[in-house]
Parts: C-alpha cells; structure tokens; sequence
C-alpha cells in the first residue's frame, strides 16, 4: 500500500476534509447528551438543505445507504401494497431486487441506460396498472451519471394519488431538491456522498402523517423506521449502537457545507469539476456516455479509448499511481469507465486527473 492519500474520484467512500477526518479523532458515549445533541442538530440541519421542517421527519439509520432505501421500502410500503420501480441503470435494479427479497408486489419499467424516464411515461403506466400504490425512482443513476426528470415525475405521482419513494443517494446536497415544491413519501441519502462525510448512515426524509401511520408495516426489527424515529423522538438516542465517529464527521462536514454556501455552492463547484473533467477528457478525444443535458455533475462515464493496448486494470493502476483513484464502468454492453465529480476537490484537482489519465494512457499507447 502506498502512503501518500490519493484523492478518491469515486462517487461514495469519496475524498474528505482534514477537518472532517479530525471529527473522528474523539470517542463518544452513545447515550451521553453531548452526543444525542449532535444528532439532534445533524437531523435539523439535514431537514433544512430541502426546506422540509413541517412536512418530513429525518430518520436516520445505521449502515450503508442500500440499508435505507431498504429500510424506507420495508416501512413505507404496506404488505399489500405494489411498487412501479423505474430501472435506467444498477441502482434501479437495486430497487426492484428490494421490493423481490421484501415480498412487496412490484412491476418494473425499463428504459435504456442512456434514456431517462419520462413523466409520460409514468403516467400511462399509472393509468394501466391501478394496483399500483408506490412509484420507487433514482434521481441521479449513479451507475451511468444519467439524471431522471424528478420534477415532472413527483407531479404525475401526485396527480394519479400515489405515494413516491426517492432514492436521491447521489444527488441529495448538490442538486437543488425542495420539500415544499415535491410530494414524496420518502427521499433517502447517505453520509458518504455529496455532503461529504465518510460511509456509515444513511437517512430517510419521510412524509411525517405517512410515518406516523406506517407502524407494523416492517418485516424486520433492525429496519423498522417508525420503531427508530418514535424512540428517537422520546429518548433523544438512536435506538442500537449508533455509529457515533460517523455521525460526529458528518456533523462537522455539514458545518462546512454551510460555510461553504450550502447547496447553490456546493452544486456549483460540482458542476465546475464535471466541466473541467469534460472539456479535459474531450481534449485528449474521450467522450462521455450521456448526453450534456441529462448528464448530472456527479460522475461521468466514459468510453474506454479504442486501442487493443487498454486494459482497465493496467490503467487504473497508473492513475492510481499518480494520485487518483478512479471507478469501473458498470455498463454491460460497452467498455466504459467512471470518473466521479464529487467529494472534497475543486476544479484544479479535477484538472490534475485528466493530466494523470492522459499521462497514463499515454504510456499505455492507448491514445
Ligand atoms: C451510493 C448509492 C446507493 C447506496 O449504495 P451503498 O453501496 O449501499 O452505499 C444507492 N443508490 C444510489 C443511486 C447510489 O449512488
């Protein structure tokens, strides 16, 4: 293992402040009130990046962000209910291997990896399927760096009388995503991502009369939602052992965020490292999978350059060795690679990665 940090270009571990890694330097007592004070304040100003204060409560859960979106699933969808899942890449398989495992009725609609769904879409699905009680849908498909019209859909949902589940796991931070403008059940997201903590929770925003009403509905203990929040809610704790150095990273991460300029700047730095990284990659003739206007400042998929000397094992280690860790692609028709827009680094760090790719690609002969 080399010593020197790399600077991770992956869309979740992703690259942290210093500041953010010396919030885990101290050891906290999961009961103690210093502790229970920071969750309570991590849970406020988590509410407040969506304006949702009077509309949804902030659960949040031990684990990775998969654990959420599960746990929202399992509590939000009563046994009798059926979920329209909307696939455009792994994430949305995700869903509906969820809802397979829960025993939840679901039916899925697929568009291709490089097709969002539309709200046209949705809307004559939920005209032919009246069963259908939940749409589940991914905001930015991770897999691929495609954006879905979250807008539009939430508005046919709304309109046809169903409930709307969000993985925003992605997006949630950089992506301006407003509670009292869209109707959803539930929104779901992760320490590890934009907001830049390291992995460890995740979190549901969930509709508060929906929650409220949503005792009974888990299949598992663990994962029960309205079992964490009602004992949140009269204890001040976490209901098991909570992961007391991530909380306490993501709450100083958080008081960056803030410093920083909150969401338009977080968005707006995001959206300069994914423009620093397309005209670089551009430059050297690599050109991305998505299309500009559905591209999201996330992660950008790449294709591979077209030269029998690529391989991605041999490339990422070069990269790798100049400083950067970069993601494989996750398509399987065509050979791609990932690079992620987010994390702890600005446009100059960006520029330094499409250095050290064209440098390593360089020495492979491979452009
Ligand atoms: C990261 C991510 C998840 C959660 O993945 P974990 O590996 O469980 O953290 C879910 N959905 C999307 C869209 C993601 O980007």
């Amino acid at each position: 293992m080399s010593t020197a940090a790399p600077i991770l270009l992956t869309p979740g571990p992703l690259t942290t402040s210093t500041r953010t890694r010396q919030a885990m330097m101290m050891d906290w007592g999961s009961w103690d009130g210093d502790f229970n004070e920071m969750t309570a304040s991590l849970r406020e100003r988590l509410l407040a990046i969506i304006n949702g204060q009077d509309s949804h409560y902030c659960v949040p859960l031990q684990g990775s962000g998969t654990f959420a979106v599960e746990a929202a699933i399992g509590t939000l969808v009563p046994r009798n209910g059926k979920v329209l899942v909307l696939v455009n890449g792994a994430y949305g398989q995700r869903l509906a291997k969820i809802c397979s495992v829960l025993g939840r009725a679901y039916s899925t609609f697929e568009t291709a990896e490089d097709q969002p769904t539309t709200a046209d879409d949705v809307d004559r699905l939920l005209t032919e399927d009246r069963d259908i009680t939940h749409v589940a849908l991914i905001h930015c498909e991770t897999s691929t760096g495609i954006l879905n019209p979250l807008q539009a859909i939430s508005k046919v949902v709304a309109s046809h009388g169903k409930r709307l589940i969000i993985d925003a796991m992605s997006s949630f931070g950089a992506l301006p995503i407003d509670a009292r403008e869209l109707q959803f059940d539930a929104l779901v997201a992760a320490s590890g991502k934009c907001l830049e903590g390291v992995p460890g929770m995740g979190f549901v925003f969930a509709n508060k009369q929906t929650l409220d009403q949503a005792q009974g509905n888990s299949h598992s203990l663990a994962m029960d939602l309205h079992d964490q929040n009602s004992y949140m809610a009269k204890t001040g704790q976490w209901r098991f052992t909570p992961p007391t150095h991530v909380v306490a990273a993501l709450h100083e991460a958080l008081l960056q965020y803030a410093e920083e300029g909150g969401l338009p700047a977080r968005h707006q730095r995001y959206a300069q490292n994914c423009k620093t990284l397309l005209d670089g990659m551009s430059a050297m003739g690599l050109s991305s999978f998505i299309p500009a206007d559905i591209q999201a400042p996330i992660i950008v998929t790449f294709h591979a350059p077209d030269s029998p000397n690529y391989r991605f094992k041999d490339f990422y280690e070069r990269v790798k060795a100049k400083g950067f860790i970069l993601y494989p692609g996750k398509l399987t028709q065509v050979e791609t690679f990932r690079v992620g827009c987010i994390g702890c680094v600005d446009s100059r760090g960006m520029q330094g990665a499409v250095d050290a790719i064209g440098q390593a690609l360089r020495e492979m002969q491979a452009i």
